[in-house]
Formats: C-alpha cells, sequence, structure tokens
C-alpha cells in the first residue's frame, strides 16, 4: 500500500483520473483501511436513487420507460453553440424524472417504450434532472419497464435549462415559396452510441466509432444529412438551416428515405416539390417541415 499526494480530475470518458506532478510524494503503508465504493458513473440506479444525487453527478445507467416526448424540439444557445434539444420525462417503478436529450440522441427516443440509457448527468433547474451527455448510449430494453400509476401521474414541470440562454420558443415564422437553392452534406452516426462521425469513409470495411470505439462494419452506420434550403419568398430570398433531426423527420413522414441512397437525390427532391413550407425560427432554423406539394 502506499500513500501519494495529487489531484483527481473527473473525466466522463476515462473516470477518474489521478495525475501526478512535481509535488508528488508516495509513502509506502504495510495496510491500510480502505472503504471501496463504485463511482456513480459507473452503478445502475433506479429512477429514486438518482434523485438522491447532487448535480453534476454522473449516473452509470438506468432503466426506464418514456412517459413523456415534447412534440417539438428547439434550437437553445449553449456557450455560443446552436445546439438541438428535446425534453422527454423517464419512470420507472420508483419515481419520474425529467431527461433532456441533446443531438443525435433526440430520434432515438419514442414515447411509451422502455430503454437502457447508460452516461448520463445529474443537472439542477428548479428540480434534479437528468441530461444525456457525449457519452450517452440509448438502447430499447428488452424487458418492459412497468411504471404503476401513482408514478405517471407525478407532475413535473419543463423549466428552462439555467446555463441555456433559450433562443427561441415562439414566434415561428411561416415561409411558403421555391427552392432555389438546396446544399446537403451527409452524415454518418454510429448505430450503438448515435454519435455522428466527423471523418467516414464509406469505401472502407470497417470503420471504428470516433465516440465509444467501437469497431463496426462500415454499412452498420445509419445515414443523416442536413444542410441549407434557399427559399424564395416574394423578393427576399431565404438561407434556412436544416438540422439532421427535422430532414430526417420529414424524409420519413413521406416515405423518402430512400432517397439519402444519394444525397443529391434528396437536395432534387426539394427542387420538385415545387412549393416549401416550413416553419423557422430566429435563427434561420427549420422547426417543422410542413408540407411537400409532389
Ligand atoms: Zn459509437
Amino acid at each position: 500500500m502506499f500513500q501519494c499526494t495529487f489531484s483527481i480530475v473527473d473525466n466522463v470518458r476515462d473516470g477518474l483520473v489521478i495525475w501526478i506532478n512535481h509535488k508528488t510524494t508516495v509513502r509506502v503503508f504495510k495496510s491500510i483501511d480502505f472503504d471501496y465504493k463504485e463511482p456513480s458513473c459507473c452503478r445502475t440506479f433506479t429512477v429514486a436513487q438518482v434523485a438522491g444525487l447532487k448535480p453534476k453527478d454522473y449516473v452509470g445507467k438506468i432503466q426506464a420507460k418514456v412517459v413523456w416526448l415534447q412534440a417539438a424540439s428547439k434550437m437553445v444557445n449553449v456557450h455560443g453553440d446552436m445546439l438541438e434539444l428535446k425534453e422527454c420525462h423517464v419512470a420507472d417503478d420508483t419515481k419520474k424524472i425529467r431527461l433532456s436529450l441533446w443531438e443525435g440522441l433526440i430520434g432515438d427516443v419514442e414515447e411509451g417504450v422502455s430503454y437502457v440509457l447508460t452516461n448520463l448527468a445529474v443537472r439542477k433547474g428548479g428540480e434534479l434532472y437528468l441530461t444525456s451527455t457525449k457519452n450517452t448510449t440509448i438502447r430499447v430494453s428488452e424487458e418492459e419497464v412497468l411504471v404503476p400509476p401513482s408514478v405517471a401521474m407525478l407532475r413535473l414541470e419543463v423549466k428552462q435549462h439555467e446555463q441555456e440562454q433559450e433562443v427561441e420558443q415562439e414566434g415561428l415564422t411561416t415561409v411558403q415559396g421555391p427552392v432555389c437553392g438546396v446544399k446537403l452534406a451527409d452524415q454518418w452516426q454510429c448505430s450503438s452510441c448515435h454519435k455522428r462521425q466527423l471523418t467516414f469513409n464509406l469505401k472502407a470495411i470497417n470503420h471504428r466509432c470516433e465516440a465509444c470505439d467501437l469497431l463496426q462494419r462500415v454499412g452498420s452506420y445509419v445515414q443523416a444529412a442536413n444542410g441549407t434550403v434557399m427559399v424564395n419568398k416574394g423578393d427576399v430570398t431565404l438561407t434556412l438551416k436544416l438540422t439532421s433531426t427535422v430532414l430526417m423527420t420529414y424524409l420519413s413522414q413521406n416515405d423518402l428515405q430512400e432517397l439519402l441512397s444519394d444525397v443529391q437525390l434528396v437536395e432534387e427532391h426539394f427542387f420538385e416539390v415545387g412549393v416549401f413550407e416550413n416553419q423557422y425560427n430566429a435563427n434561420n432554423v427549420v422547426v417543422v417541415v410542413t408540407t411537400g406539394n409532389v
């Protein structure tokens, strides 16, 4: 056994990291009392146990059912970055809690479905809530999580995040007009952790996920696309941003997913639509593509 002085750096990806520097000293002991407690980032919790954690604690794993899902996502400003956010409520037989889903995870949950969620973090905004992290994974649970009516009926409020400045919740503008330009780019997401890959070679056989390190066949990555669309509105040309969530929702609602085999087909589709109607917010981010008059 030994005792030494060091600094501990909390690192989500690698767990706790011990940093040794020039002030570090080491003393050797013959025996030492040591009470090991598994860090919260490795443990499985019930929702009631999560409620006993502190803000900024990590949650290794929960198994819960999505009992409510916000209808539309919104764009929020987090330290200068525009990120997509959707709220939901998850519950098990012990309690219900709010869960904020960010970016690529938004499309992974449906109301009424049970999931195993890993690598979440605890935040406080009014009451404690959970948030996804860059390492969060979500998979459908094999067994259904039963939520008793007494838990399902608990009221939770959707409150604004403390650190985030809400950009535009209401005041969406609807535009109807012909598309005069469109530029979309492919995106590839890990089928396990759903993280977007920054470099992806379609011609390779395998690809190691940049987020979860899982080596997988290139074909098992999920394709998505995002980009910008320019719409004529009278004399004005609006340049609007299409997030992958909004675009994928539009394609699946209109049975157009096969166009993704070549992203240019999606671009051409928008020209063929003729009149393009959508709602966008103050940051020119399209929130809903409402019609496609093919
Ligand atoms: Zn991954």
